[in-house]
């Protein structure tokens, strides 16, 4: 059977094979993203299909105090039904809330906010996805009118002479995305913004490694040095984009000497990076979460994107700017739904005619339909509190490890009427909830993803699920017709929730109504907008044009602001968070799998030996990092690469190595987007203060 790996953004094609002693052997194929390759990650993605401690039976808790037992299905959804509504009868409809994922098929993602907005009639919707592309997705929009992470094939960059990547370390979550760099990389145009050395930044020609929170500035010393070097593409400028002016007068002040004072980075290499990417023929800027996962993350893609507005890459073939969307349907998860202020097809919510739109396909009134909720972070940080939400359903989502300030969040859950988890496994989360309901996994069902590229594909069933274990949309299904609803309405059937799909996205941007489960069997892999059934799908956008009026670009004036969190006396480092190879995203799947536990058992902090002694720890010892929020203990790392005034902790680990216990949930004012990558911590043995 043909398929895709369940993990990240890249969806790397691999085949499925029945083992003859039970279980299924995973083999990559020729797919473009991944031409044959897999990282371990998708080698050994079978073994999540019979995880130990995989959920078969629906749970219940009788009282709070009381422990998880076995249910029937009737039971745990009659419950359910019932304390649903009694929470909206006795607090109001906006009392429930939903939370997604950006894992979600596009069936489960647009079902579940069919659900919501129908059969719950709540606003109180979104999605783990916010924490993850929001910030991108914003900037996008922005610039261009339209949010696509890649706008071209990823087999693209494969053909660029520079390529300059902004936060993203691909070398450990998306190795198969390496080969595409590769004739960039030999040819010296390489260039890696990260404030370590990480694999990535090994490979590249020049690694520019900014201050935690400064890439702003950054981008800013780059187009000044751009513009003072002769290179700006002013006919492109001209003829494709609007508001260069009002992005200069910002960025002229902005010597690269200026930016060097901010960012650390020297002017000289400021220079040489503009010189790289002007002088290529083609040219890519590439932003990852490194860039976005700040309370500034908006306006940093923005600079980022006026530097490749200004080299006149977008919109252009063989060069261009794009973000690499991490989750793995990040991309289709945020265009069907389950976002606080969107409608299926990437409409606004708070677009009259995309209402009208989408409530005739669901056959209700449009006034009917909700309006904007709380972004996610707002979302989990009023639930239980007077004006907040009192039950709160949870699918394909881990947030008491991966949300910001984690503990705080963690006694927002417990603080709920009703906490209900749909998962595959016993989550972190799923262990606080009252109701845990089993699902279906990747290669238990079929489904459509949509990848980095906005290309959608099509996950196919290869094996049976494990009895007791239904799907999401079939839980969708039997809340729905208990909660009042017509069954028709919720088919539970991916083929069908996919076609109704297509006609709720239909004239919207993210336009799905030409691909059917039909096209994509037949080994089709369309990109939209694919409007029709003839039509062939868009890998590339923007050639004639960008979805602005006028079909200009535009530059955001936008200017460096420091961190929410500088460090100070107290807490005098920077603390950054992210990914390793071994992880992927809260751990909950991978932690599963015993190769990859072995690669990596637990999170660690990355320092530099300096720092590390004066802090007097040593590699291999135990350290505290604490924040103002919290702390978490890990082993110490000691690594040359990284700088002297910041440290690194993975965010995959559960427990007292949670990194999100001790992460700023400063949001961005526009996106919704907590601060991640940026708080300021201090560094002490383990042993050394009280926890
Ligand atoms: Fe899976 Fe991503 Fe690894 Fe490819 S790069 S095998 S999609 S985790």
């Amino acid at each position: 059977m043909k398929t895709h790996c369940p993990y990240c953004a890249l969806q790397c094609g691999m085949t499925l094979t029945p083992r003859p002693g039970g279980g299924v052997l995973v083999e990559p194929r020729d797919f473009p993203v991944n031409a044959g390759g897999l990282c371990r990650k998708g080698w050994t993605a079978a073994e999540l299909l019979d995880a130990p401690d995989r959920l078969r039976t629906p749970l219940v808790r009788d009282r709070r105090d009381a422990p998880l037992r076995p249910a029937t299905w009737d039971e745990a959804l009659d419950l359910v039904a019932a304390r649903v509504r009694r929470v909206q009868e006795e607090h109001g409809r906006d009392a429930v809330a939903v939370f997604g994922g950006g894992g979600l098929t596009n069936e489960k993602a647009y079902l579940l906010g069919k659900f919501a907005r129908v059969a719950l009639r709540t606003s109180q919707i979104d999605y783990n996805g916010r924490f993850c592309m929001s910030s991108a997705a914003a900037a996008g929009l922005r610039a261009f009118g339209l949010d696509r992470g890649l706008p071209f094939p990823v087999t693209d960059l494969a053909g660029a002479d520079a390529i300059l990547l902004a936060g993203a370390n691909v070398a450990e979550t998306m190795p198969p995305l390496v080969r595409h760099l590769r004739r960039a990389r030999d040819r010296g145009g390489l260039i890696v913004v990260d404030p370590r050395r990480t694999a990535t930044a090994d490979l590249a020609a020049l690694h520019l490694a900014p201050r935690p929170g400064t890439d702003l500035a950054l981008a800013l010393g780059l187009l000044h040095a751009v513009v003072a070097g002769g290179h700006l593409r002013r006919g492109y400028v001209g003829a494709r984009t609007e508001g260069f002016a009002a992005a200069w007068r910002i960025a002229a002040r902005w010597r690269p000497q200026e930016a060097e004072r901010v960012t650390g980075v020297p002017a000289a290499d400021q220079r040489a990076a503009a010189g790289l990417l002007a002088g290529a023929g083609r040219a890519y800027v590439l932003t990852g979460r490194g860039t976005e996962q700040h309370a500034g993350g908006v306006d940093m893609v923005s600079a980022w994107i006026n530097l490749a507005l200004a080299l006149g890459l977008p919109g252009r073939p063989g060069s261009g700017y794009g973000c690499l969307t991490g989750q793995g349907n990040g991309q289709g998860g945020r265009e069907h739904g389950q976002k606080a202020d969107q409608l299926p097809g990437y409409r606004r919510i708070d677009d009259q005619d995309a209402r009208r739109h989408v409530a005739a396909v669901w056959g209700v009134p449009a006034e009917e339909l909700p309006g904007a909720g709380r972004s996610a972070y707002e979302l989990l940080d009023a639930l239980g509190t007077a004006s907040g939400p009192r039950a709160l359903l949870v699918f394909g989502s881990n947030p008491v490890v991966s949300a910001p300030h984690a503990g705080h969040v963690a006694d927002r859950l417990d603080a709920l009427d009703l906490l209900v988890v749909c998962d595959v496994v016993p989550s972190e989360t799923a262990l606080r909830a009252d109701v845990v309901l089993p699902v279906t996994q990747w290669a238990e069902e079929d489904g459509t993803m949509t990848n980095l590229e906005g290309r959608v594909l099509l996950r196919r069933r290869a094996l049976a699920a494990p009895p007791g274990v239904r799907s999401d949309l079939s839980v969708l299904r039997g809340l729905a017709v208990r909660l009042g609803q017509d069954a028709a309405a919720f088919p539970d059937d991916p083929e069908e929730v996919f076609a109704e799909l297509g006609r709720a996205s239909s004239g919207g941007p993210a336009d799905y109504a030409g691909i059917a489960h039909d096209r994509l069997r037949d080994g089709e892999a369309l990109h939209w907008p694919c409007p029709g059934a003839r039509h062939p799908g868009t890998p590339r956008l923007f050639l004639d044009g960008f979805a602005r009026p006028g079909g200009r670009a535009r530059f955001a004036p936008v200017d460096h602001r420091d961190v929410t969190e500088p460090p100070d006396a107290d807490y005098p480092l920077y603390a950054t968070t992210g990914r390793v190879l071994a992880h992927y995203q809260s751990g909950a799947q991978t932690r599963r799998v015993p190769e990859l536990v072995r690669a990596a058992s637990g999170a660690h902090v990355e320092v530099h030996p300096d720092t590390a002694r004066r802090a007097g720890l040593a590699d291999g010892d135990r350290a505290r990092v604490v924040s103002r929020r919290g702390a978490v203990e890990v082993l110490v790392r000691c690594v040359p690469g990284i700088r002297p005034d910041t440290v690194f902790v993975p965010f995959h680990f559960p427990g007292a190595e949670r990194a999100n216990l001790m992460s700023d949930p400063a949001l961005d004012p526009v996106s919704g987007m907590p601060a991640f990558k940026s708080c300021a911590v201090r560094l002490t043995p383990a042993n050394g203060e009280p926890a």
